[in-house]
């Protein structure tokens, strides 16, 4: 079987592994094409997210909002 490996820089949003059914790790690109960005393109596996792809949020250091990681939902109320 053919695996494909990823690796993630310190821009990314990756928290633990996601995998689908097929253990194909699952993520998605947020881009943003603003030529004054710090970061123009990471990697991410928050399962929240709905602007991905050309459509992204500016990266949390370009003053986008920071992506809610799966176990550690502000809903969660667990350091309350
Ligand atoms: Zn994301």
């Amino acid at each position: 079987m053919q695996r494909t490996v990823i690796t993630f820089d310190a821009h990314d949003r990756i928290s633990g592994v996601r995998v689908d059914s097929a253990n194909n790790p699952v993520f998605h690109i947020h881009l943003n094409a603003d030529p004054k960005a710090k970061v123009h393109e990471w990697a991410c596996n928050s399962p929240y997210c709905e602007n991905v792809g050309v459509n992204s949020d500016p990266h949390p250091d370009d003053g986008g909002p920071e992506a809610v990681m799966q176990g550690r939902e502000p809903w969660r109320g667990g350091s309350r």
